[in-house]
């Protein structure tokens, strides 16, 4: 089963929820064979925006990408020592400032590569956003390693992330997907609700095509571990999700 850290609570991909806080093993009903741990997920909350920045880890090499460090490098980084973990890759779902806040001050102690969508990459140095939230611009200081496409594949120990392009909340929003276990989705479908349109750059029948079309479409029962809030599964918001079911 799966071995989840999620705020002070482990959270079965199921829905239940078992007290206490730490690291742990899920019961294990599914006889599986030893070696064939499931992967490591930790949540750290983050900010004013409580967004989720997930640390996302094999569990036989603790390599692991840090997907959207928004805010509180402080207790990111304590986490990814606490699980001992090692970095490859910082990852970004979008490039709001909710999402990017802690990139830099993440990166100077874990400088690995950065990837996100070539078309949210301009948020990085936005510097009317900047502005807006009384920040220092640019918003992060580094560029971009790898710029995110359709299709796109990045390995870390016995995982890899598949990247969806899934535009609406922003241009360039894309979802994580790590087969047969979850998708990261960030701002684009949260539990029971889906991500704002009307920002700069948002487009309310491209989210829903691309729910539609890219989310609803993968396996039902891939656990959903979106940008703000609590897990959920493809399937639960398939037929749940008041604003974007499968049928019209
Ligand atoms: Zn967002
Ligand atoms: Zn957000």
């Amino acid at each position: 089963m799966y071995q989840i850290v999620f705020g002070a609570a482990v959270v079965h991909p199921a829905g239940g929820r078992l007290s206490g806080e730490r690291k742990d093993t899920m019961p294990d009903t599914d006889k599986e064979e030893p070696g064939n741990a499931m992967p490591i997920i930790a949540c750290v909350t983050v900010g004013v925006f409580q967004e989720n920045c997930y640390l996302y880890a094999c569990p036989q090499t603790h390599h692991a990408v840090i997907i959207d460090p928004g805010d509180e490098a402080e207790r990111i980084l304590q986490r990814i020592q606490e699980l001992e973990l090692i970095p490859q890759y910082i990852i970004n779902t979008h490039g709001h400032i909710d999402h990017i806040g802690a990139i830099d001050a993440v990166s100077a102690v874990y400088p690995v590569p950065l990837a996100i969508h070539p078309d949210d990459a301009i948020m990085y140095t936005d510097e009317q956003v900047a502005k807006l939230y009384g920040r220092s611009s640019p918003l992060v200081q580094r560029k971009p390693d790898i710029l995110l496409k359709e299709g796109d594949r990045l390995a870390f120990g016995t995982l890899t992330l598949e990247v969806v392009h899934t535009p609406g909340h922003t241009p360039g929003g894309v979802c994580l997907v790590s087969r047969p276990y979850c998708v990261f989705s960030g701002d684009t479908l949260f539990h029971r609700s889906i991500g704002r349109t009307d920002l700069p750059g948002g487009d309310f029948e491209q989210i829903v095509t691309s729910i539609r079309d890219k989310l609803y479409t993968l396996e039902d029962d891939l656990v959903v571990f979106p940008g703000h809030g609590t897990p959920t599964t493809i399937i639960e918001e398939k037929y749940e999700n008041p604003f974007v079911t499968v049928e019209e």
